[in-house]
């Protein structure tokens, strides 16, 4: 018997962690506890973060609970592989690209540099940056295949996201359609709703507002009558077609030195400034009577418009009168609101703004084809304009939260273009049923709330960008007939062109152009994907199906497990629900583990530039992972709260776990090696009280522990194996320690060594999947095996 290594006083986490974790990387230790034979496969799809981001306390958090369950699973005798991911596509980096060639326009990408090579620096940049995150990824102790990694830039992963687009086409569930979007006027492209929600993007801005007097044809006691109109979007008061009014509301008309305005009765008496403290009110009526009634244009661009049915008063069931005067001045293409009021009521389009978000030639006071500035940018041109014409009334300033660009961070505006859309509408009844019937949320709450009212209120969905790098919409269309093919895959695009491709970006797809059944040359659409589509499309696109592992997919889908933060409600668990419902009736995730925000300790938001966190990579280093996990797994963030991050809780987390569990072993080892203690199998044989006591404890903890990880509910782990530790070292050791002091081998002796080793091997395994460089630390000095993370989880038989 050799005995057992005796351990330092208080265990180094930090100096353990270097050691192990090579340790681990020279024996293969995760390689093997993947393949271990014909295990059966717990699946787990890693979401795709940026290559260019930073990983961040966000980062570490989601790592470490990912981690848990995959641990947790691979004792219980699964396979767990796990693949890591890049999300290689998109604006931001795009944007990044623009930097390192200097230039800021799509103009520029166009005619000086050519799509080819922009898409060459972007994929220059995507290749470069990955070794920040393969450091955190080591010291975070997270086994996942990261040499291994998909990226949704590889041509295996670009051909299944044009088969899923195929299929989508197929289906009737994409379309093409001129629909008012968010667009970004400096990237030059549309975006989703859901892009609007992204973190922040929706942020405080502040505006000048502006209420304008639009002339009508009424008179009364021979003054002019006029309606009032307010709007924060002054930008957009030269497209003004139509007026519109609450049908039920109470409108007034109230003189004003020798005019009389038109305005809603409730907001009077917000702008005392115009209609005095007691407004002499002439008329009064309802915005049912105001309907039909017309107005002389506020500029004489679109005057002729009037023949079709502009300028002219009509009802919306959105106007209210809690903000401005009750009167909506709505502009067909810069509103979702203005587009279906105009539609509804056969107001025809203007749209004079141009990808730039510059105003086009037909606004001739505001065009200008030098140094013209964005429609944003316009608005107190604009204003200045109103007053120096006597058609502006009042401005002033409001904050309020606006749409940003999420990568530019300039403000969004709304703008009618020509977008393909993915008919979320036709799919709605179907992504509810499925999220209710064949999915676990972890919280449960999410099913029906945040989850369910955003699939609920869902939109169909812009899956269009008119940039480079990303998957081309393969859709190819006749310009003389409107005949439109969609070829997906790189067979059907040689079947057609006779051209074979190895890549499948925009400078090559774009060169692949065959003959219609008119004779004349089809080309494809210019606009690629959105990068929540790529995303979507993970399941099977990092696997290349239906091109290849056909089998292994149909056997293996849905997947077991996600796990990602509260934000990814709304997108990547959305995207993921759609695509899989729309392309396999099915959902994309047995269980969906959604885990909450970490925030400074003073509740902001953790900001590289205010220095008010430490880098994580710091902490793992002084404290070391396994404290750092065991804080964090203690913490509201498990469920869907926010954690006020406060780096004594690390600190914390060492003195009441580790070094109680570190002082156990250490207590054992010391009198084990002086009484040349032998270990027995199985659970040991005692009558004496506290030995069953905590034999019961163990067996107790082992059971809720299992539990909840069954369930994936993750968050009360680590107190549950907390209450195990306090009662294994504040009760028992303290109250047998004499029984250990006892001359001799009494029964009684080797009942409470069989015992304490029994429950010592036990919690080991126990802490793995928690705590799993410590674990592996004391798991290989007890037993003399190889690794606790290939060793059997628990099942501790009852006493
Ligand atoms: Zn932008
Ligand atoms: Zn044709």
């Amino acid at each position: 018997m050799k005995g057992y290594q005796v351990l330092e006083s208080s265990p180094k986490l930090a100096a353990i962690q270097q050691d192990m974790l090579k340790n681990w990387k020279q024996e293969k230790v995760f390689e093997r506890s993947v393949h271990n034979g014909q295990a059966e496969e717990i699946v787990f799809y890693d979401g795709p973060p940026f290559p260019t981001g930073i990983p961040h306390h966000g980062t570490v958090l989601v790592s470490f609970i990912k981690d848990l369950i995959a641990r947790y699973h691979t004792m219980k005798g699964y396979s767990v592989p796990r693949v890591w991911g890049w999300d290689c596509h998109g604006l931001p980096i795009e944007t990044q690209a623009e930097k390192a060639l200097g230039i800021d326009s799509k103009t520029e990408i166009e005619r000086s540099i050519g799509i080819g090579k922009f898409n060459d620096a972007c994929y220059d940049i995507v290749s470069k940056n990955n070794e920040t995150w393969r450091e955190y990824v080591d010291q975070m102790a997270r086994w996942v295949d990261y040499d291994g990694a998909y990226k949704t830039m590889n041509f295996s992963y670009m051909e299944s996201v044009m088969w899923a687009f195929k299929q989508c086409y197929d289906k009737g569930l994409i379309y093409r359609n001129y629909r008012v979007t968010p667009y970004c006027c400096r990237c030059e492209t549309s975006l989703s709703i859901s892009d609007t929600r992204e973190s922040d993007s929706t942020r405080p801005r502040q505006d000048r507002w502006i209420i304008t007097k639009f002339k009508t044809d009424d008179m009364i006691d021979g003054k002019q009558v006029y309606f009032l109109a307010w709007t924060t979007t002054p930008w957009t008061l030269p497209s003004n077609l139509c007026l519109a009014v609450g049908e039920k509301l109470d409108y007034a008309y109230v003189e004003v030195e020798g005019e009389v305005f038109v305005a809603c009765k409730a907001t009077l008496s917000h702008f005392p400034k115009i209609f005095g403290k007691k407004p002499v009110i002439l008329r009064e009526c309802k915005g049912a009577d105001l309907v039909g009634k017309t107005y002389e244009p506020l500029f004489p661009y679109f005057a002729d418009k009037a023949a079709e049915g502009a300028f002219r008063v009509v009802t919306a069931d959105y106007v209210g009168s809690e903000e401005g005067v009750g009167i909506v001045h709505t502009a067909p293409a810069f509103g979702e609101d203005d587009y279906w009021t105009c539609r509804n009521h056969k107001i025809p389009m203007v749209n004079p703004v141009d990808e730039k978000g510059h105003f086009t030639k037909e606004v001739t006071d505001f065009y200008t084809d030098t140094d013209a500035k964005t429609v944003i940018e316009m608005n107190p041109t604009v204003i200045r304009f109103l007053y120096d014409n006597g058609k502006a009334v009042a401005d002033g300033t409001i904050e309020h939260n606006y749409p940003h660009c999420w990568r530019c961070r300039e403000p969004l505006i709304y703008k009618a273009m020509d977008a393909w859309y993915l008919d979320i509408e036709k799919l709605k009844p179907r992504l509810i049923q499925l999220n209710n019937e064949q999915v676990n949320w972890i919280p449960e709450s999410v099913k029906d709330s945040r989850f369910g009212k955003w699939l609920e209120n869902a939109r169909d969905w812009n899956i269009s960008r008119n940039r480079y790098w990303s998957t081309p919409i393969p859709i190819w269309e006749c310009p003389e007939c409107g005949e439109r093919v969609v070829l997906g895959s790189q067979a059907e695009i040689e079947e057609r062109s006779g051209k074979h491709l190895d890549n499948l970006h925009r400078q090559y797809v774009d060169e692949v152009t065959f003959p219609c059944k008119c004779g004349a040359t089809m080309h494809r659409v210019p606009e690629v994907l959105d990068c929540w589509f790529e995303s979507g499309c993970v399941p099977f696109a990092q696997k290349h199906y239906p091109f290849e592992n056909k089998e292994w997919f149909e056997s293996h889908f849905p997947c077991d497990f996600i796990v990602e933060y509260t934000g990814q409600i709304r997108c990547w668990f959305y995207y993921l629900h759609v695509l899989s419902t729309a392309l396999f009736d099915r959902p994309a995730f047995k269980n969906g583990v959604v885990h909450g925000t970490i925030l400074a300790k003073d509740g902001k938001k953790l900001s590289k530039s205010s220095k008010n966190y430490t880098d994580p990579m710091e902490l793992m280093k002084r404290f070391g992972t396994d404290a750092f996990r065991l804080y964090l797994y203690q913490t509201n963030a498990m469920l869907i709260g926010d954690l006020l991050f406060d780096e004594a809780g690390i600190l914390d987390a060492y003195q009441q776990l580790v070094l109680p569990f570190w002082n156990a072993c250490n207590f054992f080892i010391s009198y084990a090696n002086a009484d040349g203690f032998e270990p027995k199998q199985g659970l040991p044989k005692s009558d004496n009280q506290r030995d069953r006591w905590v034999l019961a404890k163990l067996e107790a903890t082992e059971k809720t522990i299992t539990e909840n990880m069954n369930g994936y509910r993750v968050n009360r782990y680590v107190d549950v194996l907390a209450s195990m530790v306090d009662g294994l070292t504040n009760w028992y050791i303290r109250r047998s320690r004499k029984r250990f002091w006892a001359s001799g081998y009494s029964a009684d002796k080797a009942a409470a060594y069989d015992t304490l080793y029994y429950v010592l091997v036990n919690l080991t395994k126990l802490f793995a999947p928690v705590a799993p460089i410590i674990a592996e630390k004391i798991y290989r000095n007890l037993t003399g095996e190889e690794s606790v993370h290939l060793a059997a989880w628990p099942k501790v038989p009852e006493t």
